[in-house]
């Protein structure tokens, strides 16, 4: 044991929304998509197979050309990564020594906490105000690091441009990374703002609008001056060939992200309204999620119970300012169907 870094056996490990046991659950706890990815994928990655015996392409550069032509940057300001995980790691392990300090925002997405800890960075939460936008006064202090997610999560808040700038000019001497995972649903980026601002990153995943989650793949962006540091730390051999042609197909097939986000969208306007009928407070949602506030903890509680006897699984997060909220993700309608008719059912139980 004295030979494990005290930082982390003190650190609890993060502990994802949790799988399924029985194929019948309609799992709607980790934003996963529901549609299966675009068949063009699955070509590509045929094809990369009959290659396997050799080594991948290093840099990735086939798919991070692809990247740069869609969104409008250089080869030099996109690096791919095993999931956005293995991006915002970098962060911590380029930008930050032992006791320099990292700001989150609360609620948020938990892993950036994770990531602090396994790195002996101090993780410091700036509260969003109680309908969960940025709040006015913004103290980020000396941080080298600020994470946002945009859309958010848990709540699907879409944070608009002039936050965000607002955001990177409070902190000049520190790197804001834009966590993106959701864009694919709001439309919405600050990529494009690269070029005003040298202190800010962006991360995206496949994660999500792909419905790739199981293939890990991630992109950062950023100036070249801190991609090329970022190059020499990440692992050599980071994506292998099938991720790398998986990725690439998926960001060509355009056709199938926008009718698939504009399936989901479409579902996602209707749940929203179901919830809201039931009479929840539902918070507009910008990604594949909904947020939405019930009575009190205990009534929370019972409905993410009930939903469960009935097969459905939310997330309930059992945290202080949201320990009366769930987050269902968007599935099919079928599904949403499903959840909307056993959320009546839990709510009635409940009351
Ligand atoms: C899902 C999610 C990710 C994880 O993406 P991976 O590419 O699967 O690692 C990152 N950030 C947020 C906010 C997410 O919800």
């Amino acid at each position: 044991m004295a030979t494990i870094r005290s930082c982390v056996r003190k650190m609890t490990g993060y502990v994802p929304g949790g799988s399924a046991k029985d194929p019948r659950t309609i799992k709607l706890n980790q934003n996963e998509n529901r549609y299966p990815p675009s068949p063009q994928v699955a070509e590509a990655i045929q094809s990369a197979m009959m290659q396997l015996n050799r080594y991948p392409d290093s840099a990735s550069l086939s798919l991070r050309r692809a990247a740069a032509e869609m969104y409008g940057v250089t080869v030099e300001e996109v690096m791919a990564t095993n999931g956005s995980d293995e991006m915002l790691l970098l962060f911590f392990r380029c930008c930050c020594s032992p006791g320099d300090e990292a700001v989150g925002f609360y609620p948020g997405y938990t892993y950036y906490a994770t990531l602090a800890a396994m790195n002996d960075v101090r993780y410091r939460l700036i509260e969003l105000t109680d309908e969960f936008r940025l709040p006015k006064r913004l103290n980020p202090g000396d941080a080298k690091l600020v994470f946002l997610a945009n859309p958010h999560a848990p709540t699907g808040t879409l944070f608009p441009e002039g936050d965000v700038r607002r955001l990177i000019e409070s902190i000049p001497d520190g790197l804001v990374v834009i966590d993106e995972a959701y864009a694919d649903f709001s439309g919405a980026t600050v990529i494009p703002l690269l070029r005003d601002y040298p202190n800010l990153a962006v991360v995206r995943t496949f994660s999500k609008g792909y419905a790739l989650a199981g293939l890990r793949v991630g992109l950062g962006f950023a100036r070249k001056e801190i991609l090329e540091q970022f190059e020499k730390v990440r692992d050599f051999y980071n994506l292998d060939r099938l991720a790398q042609a998986g990725a690439e197909a998926a960001l060509r097939d355009r056709e199938w992200l926008r009718k698939t986000t504009a399936k989901v969208i479409a579902s996602r306007e209707r749940t929203a309204e179901g919830i809201a009928r039931l009479g929840f407070k539902v918070y507009a949602s910008a990604s594949n999620f909904i947020f939405f506030r019930s009575s009190g903890d205990v009534e929370a509680e019972r409905i993410f119970a009930s939903l469960l006897r009935r097969n459905i699984m939310v997330r309930h997060f059992r945290d202080r300012k949201v320990s009366d909220c769930l987050r269902v993700s968007v599935g099919t309608d079928d599904d949403m169907d499903a959840f909307l008719d056993g959320l009546a059912r839990a709510k009635e139980e409940a009351d």
